[in-house]
């Protein structure tokens, strides 16, 4: 359970967020939409304790994460991956030393579950190709592994699908979707594409001026059942 109880930020003079209040439960996917600059990207920098609120409390099953010391809050944001829009991949490591980046800056090695997440996400074949050589959605399929490569307990996507076509951007939400049945994260989904969050996430919340200015149950099942034809989900589509 994670809650932000009347949460503001503010850079100087600027507001980027104000008196923000939100319960999420563990395992929800929770799409975050707004215009740019409405505060979509700050919301998830606090929650991935990039930053503090300059006001009110974040708390992470009742524990309130400002008063956690350094060490506590670095273990919890070992909980977080992260998805970026712009891949972050190093170019000069090629995609399994990418997915395993993140187990060399702690020390560890994991060859197996490196070669499990390469099959998971369906890159196996170009394990030793460098990120140059690969797709936008090939490059996505990447660093997503890469986020799990620790078992994250929350997954954080930050306009995750906005660099990609229409297959592609389809393809990422499924394989979101499949990481979800599989590994029960909670999920939050940043991105300006309403029409893809409603394909995905089980609650949206609408953001503007630094305000969450509005909040909708959805029901994204429908979209993702592999076996609709398009003409059916395009009816469906309609009908919700
Ligand atoms: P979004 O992700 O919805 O585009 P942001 O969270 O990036 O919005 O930004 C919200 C507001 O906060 C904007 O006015 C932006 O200019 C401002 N802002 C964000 N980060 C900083 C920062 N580090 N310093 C100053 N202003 C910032």
């Amino acid at each position: 359970m994670l809650d932000l109880i009347n949460v503001s930020k503010s850079y100087g003079e600027i507001q980027a967020l104000s008196n923000i209040q939100l319960s999420i439960k563990t395992g929800e996917i929770v799409g975050i939409v707004g215009k740019s600059g409405s505060g979509k990207t700050t919301l998830l920098r606090l929650l991935n304790l990039m930053e503090q609120p300059s006001d009110g409390k974040i708390l992470i099953d009742g524990i309130n994460l400002q008063t956690l010391p350094k060490k506590a809050v670095r273990q919890q944001q070992q909980k977080m991956g992260m998805v970026f829009q712009n891949y972050n991949l190093l170019e000069n490591l090629n995609v399994q030393d990418n997915i395993a980046l993140p187990l060399k800056l702690v020390k560890e090695k994991k060859p197996t579950k490196v070669r499990e997440l390469l099959n998971f996400v369906g890159m196996s074949h170009k394990a030793e190709v460098y990120p140059a050589q690969l797709s936008g959605g090939e490059k996505q399929r990447v660093s997503i592994a890469r986020a799990l490569i620790r078992d994250p307990k929350w997954l954080l996507c930050d306009e995750a699908t906005s660099s990609l076509d229409e297959e592609n951007t389809e393809s990422i939400v499924r394989l979101l979707y499949k990481i979800h049945q599989e590994f029960r994260p909670t999920i939050f989904f940043v991105s300006h594409e309403l029409e893809t969050v409603k394909s995905l996430c089980h609650r949206i919340l609408v953001m503007e001026n630094g305000q969450l200015v509005g909040e909708f149950p959805n029901n994204p099942n429908q979209f993702l059942d592999e076996k609709l034809s398009y003409l059916e989900k395009v009816k469906r589509s309609l009908q919700s």
